[in-house]
């Protein structure tokens, strides 16, 4: 029997009993806890709020003869309420979600993912373009789950880079000229530069701060599944629902906000 108090952010949020729910949490010194949450279902339950899928909270866990843990205090320290304004910062916090789940095992608390979701939750849910943020954000988990390719040089014959254009190899990572073979999907230069932007921004408050090009952005999505399926066997499901909802998510307001970086941000 344990007890356990730490920060978390609800991944997920299941129906359980009657006004029960079941919980998957990532906690920054645990990793990844499911954990039942009573009465978390009912309107004026104490743990309603605190357990919402997305929310931050400080819990107490208890475990005892289950296997399951036993949350038996919660204080809400936020909603990311901002990351439900819209669809398109909705189904990006999802997939984040989704992917820490699918990159960590349990009690494990794998460097940089906590930090890198609460960040990015906090980034989505403010004025910030969501898909570099998104796609930043997931980059670095890939990165935190020990996944990520180094992107200086070939990954095949370990030159630095020469000439574009470059390739993109399943599991390998990005390749040149010299080493690409058919099937290795093409790597837009924009989208390397971008990827080598990314890896040398270590501050997690910094999320989505270079921006790119719509084209750059589509080619480094699909690298991340691409290389998620490759690692992990299988897409996560919230990239489904991402795929069906991104038609609607993609209003002329957020095109609009692509194309004006904030005079903060880079462009590559
Ligand atoms: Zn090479």
């Amino acid at each position: 029997m344990s007890r356990i108090a730490d920060m978390v952010v609800v991944l997920r949020k299941r129906a359980y009993r009657e006004q029960d729910a079941l919980l998957l949490l990532f906690s920054q010194h645990h990793g990844k806890i499911s954990a039942v949450a009573r009465g978390a279902r009912s309107v004026k339950g104490r743990l309603t709020a605190s357990t919402e899928p997305l929310a931050v909270a400080r819990m107490e866990l208890y475990q005892g003869r289950s296997s399951l843990m036993t949350v038996t205090e919660a204080e809400l320290v936020s909603l990311n309420a901002g990351v439900r304004r819209d669809l398109g910062r909705t189904g990006r916090a999802a997939i984040l979600a989704d992917a820490v789940d699918e990159l960590t095992s349990d009690l494990d608390a794998a460097p940089g993912v906590y930090d890198t979701l609460v960040a990015a939750l906090v980034s989505l849910g403010s004025d910030r373009d969501p898909t570099p943020v998104y796609l930043h954000a997931l980059w670095r988990l890939l990165g935190a789950a020990g996944l990520k390719p180094e992107f200086d040089r070939c990954q095949q014959c370990g030159a630095p880079w020469t000439a574009p254009p470059w390739f993109w190899r399943g599991g390998a990572g990005p390749v040149d000229r010299a080493c690409h073979r058919a099937g290795d999907s093409p790597l837009l230069p924009g989208a390397l530069q971008w990827l080598r932007l990314m890896d040398s921004q270590t501050d997690p408050a910094e999320l989505g701060r270079v921006q790119a090009a719509p084209a750059v952005y589509a080619v480094l999505d699909q690298q991340a599944r691409d290389f998620l399926i490759y690692h992990v066997g299988r897409l996560p499901r919230a990239f489904r629902f991402w795929d069906a909802v991104a038609p609607l998510a993609a209003a002329p307001r957020l095109k609009g906000l692509a194309a004006a970086p904030t005079s903060k941000g880079m462009t590559v």
